[in-house]
């Protein structure tokens, strides 16, 4: 939510004679933004205090971390400890682990700690092109939502080169808490989907991604989320991300349709605040 900061103080204005005291207050706008979507358990953060300073001064307040292989909770759990009430997990399993003891130890991990969404989850017809071990990425997707469903926690979605299907089995499946993150499917689909309330957030890649810009034009703001998906997806090809960046997919978002900047900064973050019962 976009706050006012409310600065107070008071300056001493002297004559000859007296002393006057003369209330002065101002009050400046302040960014407060929430990265939806990141990894900042991937190896490459190796100066995550820096990354996270940088992201404060960038105005995230809060950022929701995603783990897609179980065995990297360990490192998730010591992050959240060390930036708690900044840093928030959501647990989720990557759409190529489908063995079934992965899908044990992701169940574990849910009942060791208590994420404030389930994900990322998903399809993934990008990488897995064999139909057959398509077939069980649904069967394991499917099991993921139910998951969700059952403890009634959010879910984050993976869905590269299977937006629609991924939508498909989202809704057969009944799930009604959906953010679909960095999105690559159809704008029309998007918009079906929004219809039923699920949520898109938008990679700060929108800056040079046209299907992304096709995508916040379609779509309420209402509807609408802001992540950066780092490492991955910077603004700055071939850079790595970091959600300091999350400003670009404000200001993209802003310019696209056309509002004020701080609208969607205040529309998205009070989306992202709800969805996964942040408090800001
Ligand atoms: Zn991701």
């Amino acid at each position: 939510m976009v706050s006012w900061l409310d600065i107070s103080a008071q300056y001493d204005i002297c004559d000859e004679t007296n002393t006057f005291l003369i209330p002065y207050r101002t009050l400046i706008w302040v960014y407060v933004m929430i990265d939806v979507h990141a990894h900042m358990t991937d190896p490459s953060f190796t100066d995550l205090p820096e990354v996270i300073r940088k992201a404060k001064d960038a105005g995230v307040l809060a950022i929701v971390t995603s783990i897609t292989d179980p065995d990297d909770l360990p490192k998730a759990e010591k992050i959240l400890a060390e930036y708690r009430g900044y840093i928030h997990l959501t647990v989720g399993l990557d759409p190529t682990l489908i063995s079934e003891e992965k899908f044990a130890s992701f169940l574990r991990g849910l009942e060791k700690v208590d994420p404030v969404g389930i994900g990322e989850v998903g399809l993934d017809h990008y990488y897995v092109r064999d139909p057959l071990l398509r077939d069980i990425q649904e069967k394991r997707f499917r099991e993921c939502i139910r998951v969700a469903v059952s403890r009634d926690k959010p879910l984050v979605v993976h869905s590269r080169s299977a937006g629609k299907k991924a939508l498909e089995v989202l809704f057969s499946e009944g799930a009604e808490k959906v953010l679909m993150h960095a999105f690559d499917g159809k704008a029309g689909d998007a918009l079906e989907a929004a219809k039923r309330g699920y949520f898109f957030s938008i990679p700060a890649s929108v800056v040079h991604s046209e299907q992304k810009q096709k995508m916040v034009r379609l779509l309420s703001i209402e509807s609408i989320m802001l992540e950066t998906d780092s490492p991955v997806l910077s603004p700055v090809k071939g850079e790595r991300n970091e959600p300091a960046n999350l400003l670009y997919s404000a200001r993209k978002v802003a310019e696209i349709k056309r509002m004020d900047l701080l609208e969607v900064i205040q529309t998205t973050t009070e989306n992202a605040s709800r969805f996964f019962k942040i408090k800001v």
